[in-house]
């Protein structure tokens, strides 16, 4: 197989649109956060479609987690329950503060951290929970919630796969958690290249986010810029850091933006076709959201059955011989050398996570692909599965 007919596991997609906005910050002599930014941050509060929130736009997901965690007052002494099941930044995070993560395990078929799995790890340390809606699914928010009002646990979502998801009919983003952050890495459902939003109905949050992604300055460069106050005037009043959005970043995502409501279309309809192309293979693939909610599908992520007689890394690497790109989502934190040795975490502790993990491939979805890339990708799949 030749390397150019190679289809990659993601790319992003980018438009004329995207490019001409960037083309215009480069263009404008305004391109660290100002005007682009402010108005990304007014369409992303549009978008989620509740005036009550507050968008505070960041250079990556990772720096919006650290903020509301921050801002939420963790430190030292605190644990903050994540699920095994996820990239190492919802984690990493909480080390920042010195806090402490509590691993939890995850539900078979949604792949994400439940009531039940959160309950059980509640300790009087426990001073935040960070729900993450794995491949855009979203979790069983209501009894998390819930649950963590009653033991007074703040709840931060860490929503980078979850735009647009609903839960119960309500975009993530806007349910009654304490702070939401998105994600915008270039593989995501949109993109800004790298780049992030906190989102908080909670204005004395937001304040502190604001405050403290630029450095603890208690006024952004834009306001700066536009005040009548004079224009070298500023006061610090905490060691922030240098977690802004610039405007070049922000150009991309408007755009992004709104292509969003058609991407999701797009990804629904790519995710449906795998759901029938493949129901017959020993394989057990991805719920759908419930009826009536939306699920934003970032990632396909499909297990191999005992019964295919495949090993999972063979299974990806016959698949990349046919010109496919797989991957894998995700190795557990509790496999990772720093989570495991600091944390003694074993895979007995996860059995559900640990299972998953060694079955699970997803497959390539994203907006590039055309009919044809898919169909690639089915015959190859049926292929490797039927050369076993
Ligand atoms: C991508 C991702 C992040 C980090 O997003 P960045 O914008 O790259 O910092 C956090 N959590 C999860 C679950 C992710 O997949």
């Amino acid at each position: 197989m030749s390397a150019n007919n190679f289809l990659p596991f993601a790319l992003p997609e980018i438009g004329e649109e995207e490019i001409n906005e960037v083309a215009h910050s480069l263009r404008s002599g305004w391109i660290t956060t100002g005007p682009k930014t402010k108005q990304f941050e007014a369409d992303f509060t549009a978008f989620l479609g509740d005036p009550t929130l507050e968008s505070i736009a960041v250079n990556s997901a990772t720096s919006g987690l650290h903020l509301a965690l921050e801002a939420l007052g963790i430190g030292p002494d605190d644990e903050v329950i994540v699920p095994t099941y996820t990239f190492t930044a919802t984690a990493e995070i909480v080390r920042y503060l010195g806090a402490t993560p509590v691993m939890v395990d995850v539900d078979e078929t949604t792949f994400n951290m439940t009531a039940d799995s959160f309950s059980k790890a509640i300790t009087s340390k426990t001073k935040a929970v960070m729900p993450v809606h794995f491949a855009g699914l979203a979790c069983e928010m209501g009894p998390i919630i819930a649950l963590a009002r009653q033991h007074n646990i703040k709840i931060i979502e860490d929503a980078a796969h979850a735009l647009p998801t609903t839960y119960q009919g309500k975009m993530i983003g806007t349910l009654e958690s304490d702070i939401t952050v998105f994600s915008f890495y270039a593989n995501k459902t949109m993109t800004t290249g790298e780049g992030g939003m906190v989102v908080t109905r909670h204005p004395e949050l937001a304040q502190r986010c604001k405050v403290m992604r630029l450095h603890g300055i208690s006024r952004d460069a834009f306001d700066r810029y536009v005040s009548t106050k004079p224009a070298w005037f500023y006061e610090v009043i905490a060691p922030g850091f240098k977690y802004n959005m610039p405007d070049i970043s922000a150009a991309i995502g408007i755009h992004q933006l709104k292509r969003l409501p058609d991407f999701q279309i797009k990804r629904e309809q790519m995710a449906s076709v795998y759901q029938e192309a493949l129901a017959d293979l020993p394989l057990e693939l991805p719920v759908n959201a419930p009826v009536g909610d939306v699920h934003a599908w970032h990632l396909y992520p499909m297990k191999l059955k005992v019964e295919s007689g495949i090993e999972r890394g063979v299974f990806i690497e016959k698949m990349a011989e046919l010109g496919i790109g797989c991957s894998v989502h995700f190795i557990p934190l509790h496999l990772h050398p720093y989570w495991r040795d600091t944390y003694q975490l074993t895979p007995g502790m996860f059995p559900v996570a640990q299972r998953i993990f060694e079955q699970e491939v997803s497959l390539p979805l994203y907006t590039k692909m055309t009919k044809e890339d898919q169909e690639r990708v089915i015959a190859a799949v049926r292929q490797v599965l039927s050369n076993v």
